[in-house]
């Protein structure tokens, strides 16, 4: 899977018939063949771009910053990254009107060690959802898999659990990086960075880890589109995906197979409330 070369010369057009402010792709770190995030603002800075198995980030968390606000944008997208994009048109973050979107149908993309990524080897719907041109092959034909974290986790007692997610949050330094880094966490004031929300307070202890990391999850139940940006982003490694894969499971089987921002305008089954709703899985 290697797209540079598609994707510089259509950034090209995009700058040449200014259909575009910025792009948004990805460059090497100039150090090693990592890659980071490249917002690219003139054509001369296209030869820059690159995208590989290597374009790990989700970039559409780069529409919810200064840098593309008010701004014509062109965006790269797996298919994971589309259904965040998708999520942002669907919760009005962003207007369709001004994005340019290239989408890749996605043959996953690998670790710092070569291996595909977990979150691939699972992924549901590698071919971008929403998109302006698709670089590559659509291959929709994907079962939901309950990973074997999932399934230690579900086999533990509560109590295990706790012990489990005890020794997790210990390890958290109450960076925040996990939200920053997540496209679907734009709120202008974060409730858990709420002055008044004791139950957070800044300070860097399990409990408030514990609460601070379950309310974010709770937030992304049903929105959450496993791109594992936050676990990328995290400095002490923490398994970050347990929370998520944990409630997309409970919502996949419980809200009519339920996966976020798979269709347009589906706001998520937090959304859509029917008396029929199961609760025997609600603690
Ligand atoms: S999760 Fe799917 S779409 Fe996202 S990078 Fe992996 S294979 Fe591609
Ligand atoms: S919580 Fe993590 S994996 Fe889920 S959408 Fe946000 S960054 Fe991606
Ligand atoms: S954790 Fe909740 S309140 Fe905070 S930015 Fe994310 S969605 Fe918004
Ligand atoms: S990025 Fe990791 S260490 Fe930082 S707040 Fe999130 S979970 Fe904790």
């Amino acid at each position: 899977m290697d797209y540079t070369k598609q994707i510089q010369e259509i950034a090209t057009r995009l700058f040449a018939e200014d259909k575009i402010d910025v792009f948004v792709g990805y460059r090497l770190t100039g150090f090693d063949d990592n890659q980071v995030p490249a917002l690219i603002r003139e054509s001369k800075d296209v030869p820059l771009l690159v995208f590989n198995q290597k374009s790990v980030f989700n970039l559409s968390n780069y529409l919810k910053n200064d840098h593309t606000r008010n701004k014509r944008v062109g965006l790269v997208v797996k298919g994971c990254d589309s259904r965040s994009l998708n999520l942002l048109l669907t919760e009005s973050q962003v207007k369709r009107e001004k994005l340019y979107v290239v989408g890749i149908a996605c043959e996953g993309v690998v670790d710092d060690a070569g291996q595909k990524m977990q979150n691939c080897l699972e992924c549901m719907v590698p071919a971008a959802v929403v998109y302006d041109e698709l670089l590559g092959e659509a291959n929709m034909e994907r079962r939901f898999i309950i990973n074997a974290d999932i399934q230690d986790m579900a086999a533990k007692e509560l109590v295990q659990r706790r012990e489990y997610f005890e020794e997790v949050f210990e390890n958290c330094i109450r960076c925040n990086a996990c939200r920053h880094s997540c496209p679907l966490c734009y709120c202008a004031k974060c409730c858990i960075d709420q002055e008044t929300a004791t139950l957070y307070n800044g300070a860097n202890t399990t409990s408030s880890a514990f609460h601070a990391l379950m309310t974010w999850s709770l937030h992304l139940a049903g929105r959450c589109v496993d791109c594992r940006n936050c676990e990328k982003a995290c400095p002490s490694h923490l398994p970050l995906h347990l929370f998520h894969k944990w409630n997309e499971r409970v919502i996949y089987e419980n809200f009519q197979e339920h996966l976020a921002g798979v269709h347009e305008g589906d706001r998520g089954a937090f959304y859509k409330y029917s008396m029929q709703d199961p609760d025997d899985f609600i603690m």
